[in-house]
């Protein structure tokens, strides 16, 4: 279809991808031209989301999506959400945002359903302010109730310093999220200083490992030692592990002979346009897993 290609080829190439620093977009950016023009994207429709597929590294298949924001700047091109989540975060603006991307990813996961595909958990990532404001959870009842979304397919992805701030009523918030039936992820995983043990105390589904550990993984005793820990401890919790920033087939194959549950990243997939996970949810009814060949299953 020429029309996903060219979408997919407009998207976010490797070379679009820039790692995000404070600093880097106080350069780049004026704050209050960027503010000014943050608050006007949400009503002049240049907000958008990609998704990154998640996928299962025993059936080889796609399981899951992450919702990653992107923003169609009028003149500054396609901003990936590196480059104005941090601000959004300072100004506030995350909460709309947010509740908006919410909204957005929950629909798509249910106009997939009425499409005939089938389901995929849809990841939405939430920020601390996010997380620890009052009306979370009237809005996500709100989101489930209006969009039809089974919860169970929903997973929101809190990092781990959030979890680690306040722990007391973060712990409490974790409890009320699993009540509602939706899941957790622990996201940047290992880049806190939040002992392993202590995760028991929470009622998390998933462990996402930080991007840092997966890019040396098998060159680097370190970081095999951090990725190795992380999934045995994991595991012996009862959580499910996700591996973040695979690119090179020697990440994957070392996270495989780990048991890692399952991996996201530019080797599968960049995140794409919605129509492209349309497309590769039909070639996989046929057998044809990501990325575009059987790769996993030949290995
Ligand atoms: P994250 O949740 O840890 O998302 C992963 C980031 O790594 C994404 O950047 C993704 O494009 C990028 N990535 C995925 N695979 C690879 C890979 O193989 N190699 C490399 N080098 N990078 C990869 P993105 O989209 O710029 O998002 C940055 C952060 O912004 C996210 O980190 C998340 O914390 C936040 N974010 C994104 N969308 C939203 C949103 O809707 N709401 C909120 N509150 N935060 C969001
Ligand atoms: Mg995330
Ligand atoms: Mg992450
Ligand atoms: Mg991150």
């Amino acid at each position: 279809n020429a029309d996903v290609a060219m979408y997919y080829a407009k998207g976010e190439g490797r070379n679009n991808y820039q790692f995000y620093t404070p600093a880097m977009n106080e350069r780049a950016f004026d704050r209050l031209t960027l503010e000014n023009a943050l608050r006007r994207a949400l009503d002049n429709n240049e907000l958008f989301i990609h998704y990154q597929p998640q996928v299962n590294l025993e059936s080889g298949e796609m399981v899951g999506v992450e919702a990653l924001a992107r923003w169609q700047h009028p003149e500054r091109g396609l901003l990936s959400a590196g480059n104005f989540i941090p601000l959004a975060e300072e100004t506030g603006q995350v909460i709309l945002i947010g509740e908006w991307v919410l909204r957005r990813a929950c629909e798509q996961h249910c106009e997939w359903l009425q499409a005939g595909l089938p389901p995929l958990r849809m990841a939405v990532n939430l920020s601390g302010l996010q997380f620890r404001q009052e009306g979370l959870l009237f809005l996500l009842r709100d989101v489930i109730e209006k969009t039809g979304i089974d919860p169970a397919y929903l997973e929101l992805e809190v990092t781990e310093s959030i979890l680690m701030q306040n722990t007391e009523q973060a712990r409490e918030r974790v409890q009320e999220l699993k009540d509602l039936g939706v899941t957790l992820a622990v996201d940047d995983f290992g880049t806190g200083y939040s002992s392993l043990s202590y995760l028991k105390n929470f009622p998390v589904k998933t462990l996402k490992i930080d991007q840092s550990f997966i890019r040396n993984v098998a060159e680097d005793a370190d970081s095999m030692a951090i990725t190795d820990a992380i999934i045995a401890m994991a595991h012996s919790l009862g959580m499910r592990v996700i591996a973040e920033g695979v690119e090179k087939d020697e990440q994957l194959n070392y996270l495989r002979r780990q048991n890692c549950d399952e991996v996201q990243g530019f080797l599968f997939s960049r995140p794409v346009a919605p129509e492209v996970i349309d497309e590769h949810l039909r070639r996989q009814a046929e057998g044809v897993l990501l990325p575009d060949q059987p790769l996993l299953a030949a290995a």
